[in-house]
């Protein structure tokens, strides 16, 4: 019998090894006779791990050091107005690039706190292209510019983020840790762990201190507070932080992200490659330049083949493969935890799939 293989959109597979040591954890938490689950986080053994995977997150990622790095709770929905609040005052215009379903509701949230532009619309193409430099807004008066790096449910990622914008705020949940970072012009970064980075609970947030502005916000909203804190300022998510550690100790130990990025393309370009050569027999919506190497998302014409193609896939332990409610479809995850030789077994079952297609 196959074993399953999880190719959702998230929360994600999570390798054996970090699963082990989640387990060991839960057991008896880095040999104190407590379980990970009952310890608190103001023991000298859980402000070891979350002060290792501050210091495993900036090596990997290579942040700054007038960076900060914070873990929060609220999934990345909440920073969607913690970020605003914490990098801005109420004059200020943000501005929004809208390339998917994530990032209509970032620029849904920012509208309710402050003056907003969109930059790019990408409904106007229901979410199939980025943006590149030209097509961005001319008067651009936005303070900060908003962005999803990769819409994990249409399929569309930004690949030169760099080149669109000043003082960008990206939304990295589905594409952290699978593409190296150019700081440059990044005001913050945002993620929620349940993808590359472990499981749900926290949310990683790494921004620049001195864009900071302080609107005298309450405590947890109050980004300054947890800085000072180092992320402890209140009871924070421990087991979403320790098993958090061991996803970076596996990235670090696998190669790092200049690995995983190479792996990304690699993995996705083979799936596309497939698709591409069938390419009459499906629906193709996102333009080549702005696919995603996170998530693969295709149609077939008829209905009828998509349930049967489900179906078949689900027979063959392919899980989590149906596109979000919303769109339909067909969504491929090969996030970081999805080695090459699974990704080729999807490839194999959907050309031979598309081969018993007429
Ligand atoms: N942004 C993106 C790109 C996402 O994929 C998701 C969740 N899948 C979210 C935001 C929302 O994240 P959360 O559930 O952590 O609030």
């Amino acid at each position: 019998m196959n074993k399953l293989i999880h190719l959702g959109a998230g929360p994600s597979f999570i390798p054996d090894e970090v699963k082990k040591a989640a387990i060991k954890a839960m057991n008896n938490f880095n040999d104190s006779d407590l379980s990970v689950l009952e310890i608190t986080h103001r023991s000298k053994e859980f402000e070891r791990v979350n002060a290792e995977s501050e210091e495993l997150l900036r090596e990997l990622l290579g942040v700054p050091d007038s960076f900060f790095v914070i873990f929060v709770q609220g999934g990345a929905t909440l920073q969607n107005a913690s970020i605003p609040l914490n990098f801005s005052n109420e004059k200020e215009k943000l501005g929004y690039i809208i390339t998917g379903e994530w990032s209509k509701k970032t620029y849904t949230d920012g509208s309710k706190l402050r003056k907003t532009s969109i930059l790019f619309d990408g409904r106007e193409d229901k979410y199939t292209t980025a943006p590149v430099n030209e097509s961005i807004e001319e008067d651009n008066d936005s303070s900060l510019v908003f962005l999803t790096s990769n819409e994990t449910i249409n399929g569309v990622q930004i690949k030169e983020y760099n080149k669109i914008g000043e003082n960008l705020i990206i939304d990295m949940s589905s594409d952290v840790a699978s593409r190296k970072i150019n700081w440059s012009n990044i005001t913050c970064v945002y993620a929620g762990a349940q993808k590359n980075l472990g499981t749900s609970g926290v949310t990683v947030i790494v921004g620049d201190k001195s864009k900071l502005v302080d609107n005298g916000l309450t405590s947890y909203l109050n980004f300054q507070n947890h800085i000072e804190m180092s992320s402890l300022y209140n009871t924070p998510p421990v087991f979403s932080i320790v098993v958090l550690n061991e996803m970076l100790k596996w990235i670090k130990k696998n190669g790092g992200v200049d690995h995983f990025q190479e792996q990304s393309k690699k993995k996705a370009l083979l799936l596309y490659n497939v698709l591409d050569s069938n390419k009459e027999k499906l629906v193709l919506p996102v333009e080549k330049d702005a696919r995603s190497y996170s998530n693969v998302v295709f149609d077939f014409h008829e209905k009828e083949t998509l349930v049967r193609f489900l179906k078949e896939a689900g027979e063959a332990k392919f899980y989590g493969i149906n596109g979000h409610r919303s769109i339909g479809g067909v969504r491929i995850s090969i996030y970081n935890s999805i080695d090459l030789d699974k990704v080729k077994k999807v490839a194999d079952f959907i050309s031979s799939f598309l081969n018993s297609v007429s």
